[in-house]
């Protein structure tokens, strides 16, 4: 502690370290005393601005010693940019008028600014004649940090709350709604402010809406669980008035003033159309899955048609000899078993077909670029060495009517003959886009492989055409089949940089629409 000289008092009434006016010995230590023991910074200064006390909190806060700073303008601990506030805060000292809790910074000794909040009092001489100011600065930083943290916190719960499918419902004691999620928003269809504040049974149907009050006071006098923790299929109402099933479970919070409890809602019919989706993808996916078995499929079906054929063969040549020694009477028969062994083939065909085709076509709107994305998830399955992908789908070419199944398996198969066709390519690139074209969209799926070969491209689409040592040949030709079957063209180009281009058409939705 060291307070300097003050001017204009008489030297006999003077302390003799302070030079401050001593009235009363005790109550100076008493002074001192508290000075040192506080942990905020006081700071005495005469009207010209000038520091003459500085306590050990002081010392500690701005980093000067009292030797350093006595003496030394006030503006030496106020940032330039807020000067003007020592004008203030002096004009004001000398009307006599005090200052209490002025939130400011004020500059340290290592030049770091900290946030601080002041209070000022004029200081008087025994004439009540104004001498100077004190000042009591207490340190912010801490306090500031934690309301930045505090804030972060809530910030971060927030953007969860928003986040979580769930809606989540918090209500006190009384069953009043104190807050209210997005989610909840979505789910029962009552803005958050229009049901802040009122009683959560606003949510429910008969019975339980007229129940609820008495669920919850016997909760808290009994301390009986029947659904705090164990979560429970229970019935919601939107602000409609429909309802809805929906798992509710409910944490609970003790706070200093009651009980607050946390609902997390999972609407069950959203739950229910999510697992209908997902069946669904699952059982396309073995569709597209199963195309993939078509070569082995194909393969074992040629064995089957094979046999027919043979037998075919026979009947003729049997047929022919029966002509030539003019046994007519067993032609007919000949005749008809041959005609059974055609129908037989034509069976194992149409089979084929069926399996291709998946019956008829069911042709419906569909999203293009998730269409395209969910093939490409199948095609590049397990593909190894990495390959450059992407999907570039124009605005008006995003919806088609297609039969999604369909197309997705040309795109599987033009995607894996890509991939195939890059194996050993520096580089490896697959690019699948959609365009309008007319009343069309046309689809191409390029690559940077090696080109088409010349043997393959005249005869490309014709079924058995194959370049690959296990390949049959098939996957072109059932392509060409799908996209004329959509009434679309398929074509494939080479590129000029290298590579193949393989281009089909679909009807876009629009087409049935417009025009
Ligand atoms: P498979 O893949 O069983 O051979 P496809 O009908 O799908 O049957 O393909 C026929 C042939 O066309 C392939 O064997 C290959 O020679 C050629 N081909 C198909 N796609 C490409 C491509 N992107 N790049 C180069 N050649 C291709």
């Amino acid at each position: 502690m060291n307070l300097q000289d003050q001017p204009g008092t008489s030297s006999s009434n003077l302390h003799k370290d302070t030079g401050l006016e001593v009235l009363e010995e005790n109550a100076f230590s008493w002074l001192i005393a508290v000075l040192e023991a506080t942990d905020d910074a006081v700071i005495g200064k005469n009207l010209d601005g000038v520091i003459v006390c500085w306590n050990g909190a002081a010392e500690a806060l701005f980093g000067y010693t009292a030797e350093e700073i006595i003496g030394r303008p006030i503006t030496t601990i106020i940032p330039p940019e807020r000067i003007h506030e020592e004008t203030l805060i002096l004009s004001r000292i000398r009307q006599g008028e005090k200052l209490v809790h002025f939130v400011t910074e004020r500059k340290c000794k290592n030049g770091k600014t900290i946030p601080v909040s002041l209070t000022v009092l004029p200081i008087r001489d025994h004439n009540k004649n104004i001498i100077g100011a004190c000042k009591i600065a207490r340190d912010l930083s801490e306090a500031r940090q934690s309301e930045q943290e505090l804030r972060r916190r809530e910030a971060l719960l927030r953007s969860v709350l928003e986040t979580v499918p769930d809606g989540m419902i918090v209500i006190d004691e009384r069953g009043i709604i104190r807050d209210f999620s997005v989610a909840a928003e979505r789910l029962f269809g009552f803005q958050a402010s229009e049901v802040i504040g009122q009683n959560v049974s606003v949510l429910m149907p008969s019975p339980y809406r007229e129940e609820h009050d008495k669920y919850l006071s016997r909760y808290l006098a009994t301390g009986e669980r029947r659904i705090i923790g164990i979560g429970r299929v229970v019935v919601g109402q939107r602000k409609d008035g429909s309802t809805f099933p929906m798992e509710l479970s409910v944490g609970e919070t003790k706070l200093p003033e009651g009980h607050l409890f946390t609902g997390f809602v999972e609407d069950l019919t959203e739950r229910q159309e999510r697992e209908r989706r997902f069946r669904e993808l699952r059982s396309e996916l073995a569709h597209l899955a199963r195309v993939n078995e078509l070569g082995q499929m194909v393969s074992a079906l040629a064995h089957e048609v094979m046999q027919p054929l043979t037998a075919l063969t026979n009947y003729l040549n049997a047929m022919r000899r029966l002509l030539e020694i003019g046994k007519l009477e067993n032609l007919r028969e000949a005749m008809e078993r041959a005609n059974n062994e055609v129908e037989r083939a034509s069976g194992i065909i149409r089979r084929l077909r069926e399996f291709v085709r998946k019956g008829e076509t069911e042709r419906q709107k569909e999203y293009l670029p998730s269409t395209i994305a969910e093939a490409s998830a199948l095609a590049l399955v397990g593909t190894g060495r990495e390959i450059k992908f992407d999907i570039c789908v124009a605005e008006d070419a995003a919806e088609a009517l297609i039969d999604k199944i369909q197309i997705q398996q040309v795109l599987v198969n033009l995607m894996r003959n890509a991939v195939e066709a890059m194996a050993n390519s520096a580089r490896r690139e697959l690019s699948v886009s959609a365009v309008r074209a007319g009343e069309m969209i046309e689809i191409s799926v390029a690559d940077t492989g090696p080109g088409l070969p010349e043997e393959v491209h005249a005869r490309l689409f014709q079924p058995f055409v194959t370049t690959k040592p296990n390949g049959m040949g098939i996957g072109l030709y059932v392509c060409r089949t799908i996209v004329e079957a959509h009434g679309g063209e398929l074509s494939a180009d080479r590129v000029a940089t290298g590579g193949t281009v393989f281009r089909f058409t679909v009807p876009s939705a629009g087409s049935a629409t417009e025009s």
